[in-house]
């Protein structure tokens, strides 16, 4: 038995992580830290704190209760404007993680991010959408974070997964040993797999990752068969440029069959919210959201290369396609 893990979400009806509709489950914790990252929840492996501004009445209570001093004191309404509305802050760097706030908290203001689940318990509640799954060609996308993060876990939930007829969908970054990960991905379904860059500088700084790690498992799978999802997040000012696009189409094009579709994914900036509640300074905070049809350039170097492409990653069209099949 493989124990629990955190999950920070399990999200029902999604329709851009695999064919039909999904039910999305992020598990907490990520080895790579990119700057533009849209679950910034997920990417700590231990519990954390949400402090939403707009619901706190700077009762102070949260303060009182907190037994590391990590929260600073509430200020009077009209100060804190004036410092720009930072009326309530936790120090993260002395916070243990002890929810004392949180219970503490009357008007619901602090929040923890990261549920304990074991593996049944995730799917007895994945379990409440199979008629969904049954009428689109769904089922379960297990997402992050990273998920393979959580090895034996992730291998005992696609297994049971499986046991119950449920398909899978495994959302990866692809940065993980290449055993392991072979043995976590021969389990799935299909493989949706998120490639950023193909050279190591711009990958290193902006992720911390190792281009080597990354492409050396997605050539490795592709080799073995697997049904391959690639999905590119498009950042302004990373890889948004027509040359990386072209040089990714000529790559995709070579690893074969496997990759049965590519999706652009927009920079989109919804998460500001997340970042502000975990008390992120976040770098693409004033970035503009991508246009999809800004896109549609982009994506005619993967229709000249024969490889089918999506602005967005819908996955009702394959749905229906392997209805049709
Ligand atoms: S979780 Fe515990 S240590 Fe952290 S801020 Fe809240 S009360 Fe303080
Ligand atoms: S206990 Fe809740 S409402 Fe009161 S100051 Fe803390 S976060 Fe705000």
């Amino acid at each position: 038995m493989a124990g629990r893990v955190l999950v920070t979400d399990i999200a029902r009806f999604a329709v851009n992580d695999g064919p039909g509709f999904r039910t999305n489950v992020f598990l907490k914790g990520c080895p790579l830290a990119c700057a533009w990252c849209h679950n910034p929840e997920t990417i700590a492996p231990q519990p954390e704190i949400y402090w939403k501004r707009r619901l706190c009445a700077q009762c102070g209570r949260c303060m009182d209760a907190c037994p590391e001093g990590a929260v600073f004191p509430p200020v009077d309404p009209l100060e804190a404007m004036s410092e720009g509305s930072r009326y309530h802050k936790i120090d993260r760097s002395r916070c243990t993680g002890c929810m004392a706030c949180v219970q503490a908290c009357p008007y619901g203001a602090l929040e923890i991010v990261g549920r304990p689940m074991s593996v049944r318990e995730i799917l007895d509640e994945v379990e409440r959408d199979r008629a969904f799954y049954m009428n689109s060609n769904g089922g379960m996308t297990l997402s992050g974070g990273e998920p393979t993060m959580h090895p034996e876990f992730c291998i005992e939930l696609l297994e049971e997964a499986a046991s119950r007829s449920i398909h899978t969908c495994l959302d990866t970054n692809g940065f993980c040993a290449p055993d392991l990960f072979e043995s976590i991905v021969k389990r799935a379904g299909i493989v949706l797999f998120d490639l950023k860059h193909l050279d190591q500088a711009p990958l290193e700084k902006l992720t911390g990752a190792d281009s080597r790690l990354i492409l050396g498992n997605l050539e490795r799978i592709a080799a073995r068969k697997t049904e391959i999802w690639v999905r590119i997040p498009v950042i302004p000012g990373f890889n948004d440029d027509l040359e990386f696009h072209q040089r990714a189409s000529a790559y995709l094009s070579r690893l074969g069959e496997s990759i049965r579709r590519v999706d652009l994914l927009p920079f989109h900036n919804w998460c500001q919210d997340k970042y502000s509640w975990l008390g992120i300074d976040w770098v693409y905070r004033d970035t503009e959201a991508l246009e999809p049809s800004f896109l549609e350039v982009h994506a005619e170097w993967y229709r000249r290369r024969g490889l089918k492409v999506t602005i967005g990653g819908s996955g009702f069209e394959a749905a229906q396609e392997g209805q049709a099949a």
